[in-house]
């Protein structure tokens, strides 16, 4: 009930997973009740479920981790939060994140870390971290998240969860603040692969007030993996992983076999150029979308002596240090001289990532790397090296930029320290062959 997953979220409060509570939770728990007595079906009735913080969802606050966005209050909802909602899921709260969408780790948000529920001196992971740790500590059983280069994928695999993002486009952005808008995807986090086809078959779908939503047919409550099954390992993911996250990746393997898969090596060589290319098309998307918050219209009203002062107060005291970074570097690379030499050649290395995938599907049917080279890191191991943060993402990001789906599967764990740290194991699938890659993760439970 939602009064037990309240309970729980209180004695887990030393997590800082959420950044708010929804105060109307008990009413739509009410409301619910009243539509399941007038007889109506829903998948989702009376799920306690947990969003995003930079997800609307109306008369609530969405903060998106940030000084800026403190005191918005959502207008309207999300898409796909009101999908949850008719399906009779219960939104209980709103999950930290970094700010705005950025890092890897959940330490950039303006309203403190989130801490590992398995080694609370670690990262949940980023940007999802709290979506993460919500399902991870067992406060709910799904949240939602949101992907922009592994921010949903990543931080499933440092706790321990299922994490799921699909096909660019299958799931609206409509309500989602955006950060990069060709490479934002919503995507659910789970304890099993059957919660995240029940989510998915809620929340995805075409909608018309996100102008790159698809309208493809859904077929994820019965999703049938292909027999004989190609697994194809992506050769450049094999290099740089700790001995723990290699182990996990041959277990992985030989479970595959096992179940009747056949694998080899695949090479996908442009994927040696995704991180620069996802921070050179990325930065420059967000140093847009970011312009908005002027304190204005939108943001932190700061006071000065003229519109230009007080715009620029604003932003300097309403974003944070990565976000500020991030308006620097995109700004740069949009440029005039400077553009065809950074914005326009990483969008050239795109195509080479996508079409590396295209050529990949024609031989196998999904692919298969780990999620992150290394598990949970510590507090401060990675913030102080902007470097070393987008390190973290080097085994995600190239699925983004091709915009095909990809599923992180908690599939072990390294002992570091004592610590038992979850290992993640990520699929991934051609475009629009997201319910594939949820039969596959069913093979391996
Ligand atoms: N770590 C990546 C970044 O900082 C991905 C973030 C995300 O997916 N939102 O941009």
């Amino acid at each position: 009930t939602i009064q037990a997953a309240l309970e729980r979220a209180e004695q887990q409060r030393h997590l800082n997973a959420l950044i708010s509570l929804n105060p109307q939770a008990g009413a739509q728990a009410q409301e619910v009740a009243a539509r399941l007595a007038a007889g109506e079906h829903l998948p989702l009735a009376g799920v306690p479920v947990v969003i995003k913080d930079n997800m609307n969802l109306r008369g609530t606050h969405t903060t998106c981790g940030s000084r800026m966005l403190a005191e918005y209050v959502s207008p309207y909802t999300a898409t796909a939060v009101a999908r949850l909602q008719s399906a009779g899921a219960i939104v209980i709260g709103k999950a930290n994140m970094d700010e705005f969408a950025m890092g890897s780790s959940t330490e950039t948000s303006a309203f403190g870390p989130t801490l590992n529920p398995w080694d609370t001196g670690r990262v949940p992971g980023g940007t999802s971290g709290g979506s993460a740790a919500v399902v991870a500590a067992g406060i709910v059983p799904i949240s939602l998240g949101s992907d922009t280069g592994g921010s949903v994928r990543q931080p499933a695999a440092f706790t321990g969860v299922y994490g799921f993002k699909p096909t660019y486009g299958r799931v609206s952005r409509y309500g989602l603040v955006a950060h990069a808008s060709s490479l934002d995807q919503i995507g659910p986090f789970a304890r099993s692969a059957a919660d995240l086809a029940l989510v998915m078959n809620v929340i995805a779908g075409h909608d018309p007030l996100d102008a790159t939503s698809l309208n493809a047919p859904l077929n994820f409550l019965a999703p049938e993996a292909p027999r004989p099954l190609r697994v194809g390992v992506i050769r450049e993911s094999l290099q740089g992983n700790t001995p723990g996250v290699q182990a996990v990746l041959s277990s992985t393997l030989a479970a595959l076999e096992s179940v009747g898969a056949t694998i080899s090596e695949v090479s996908l060589p442009s994927t040696e150029y995704a991180v620069a290319a996802y921070y050179l098309i990325s930065t420059p998307e967000a140093s847009s979308n970011l312009a908005r918050y002027d304190g204005m219209v939108y943001g932190l009203r700061a006071p000065g002596n003229d519109v230009g002062a007080s715009m620029s107060a604003a932003r300097a005291q309403g974003f944070g240090e990565e976000v500020k970074r991030r308006i620097l570097m995109g700004t740069y690379a949009l440029s005039s001289g400077y553009y065809d030499a950074y914005y326009s050649k990483a969008m050239r290395v795109r195509q080479l990532i996508a079409q590396d995938f295209a050529r990949a599907f024609e031989q196998f049917d999904v692919l298969l790397t780990p999620t992150s080279p290394f598990p949970a890191f510590r507090f401060g191991e990675r913030s102080g090296d902007p470097l070393a943060m987008y390190a973290a993402d080097v085994d995600t990001v190239a699925i983004s930029l091709a915009g095909v789906p990809a599923l992180s599967l908690p599939m072990g764990f390294e002992e570091i320290e004592g610590k038992r740290l979850p290992v993640g194991i990520q699929l991934i699938a051609p475009a629009l062959a997201d319910e594939r890659l949820l039969a596959v993760a069913v093979l391996l439970e």
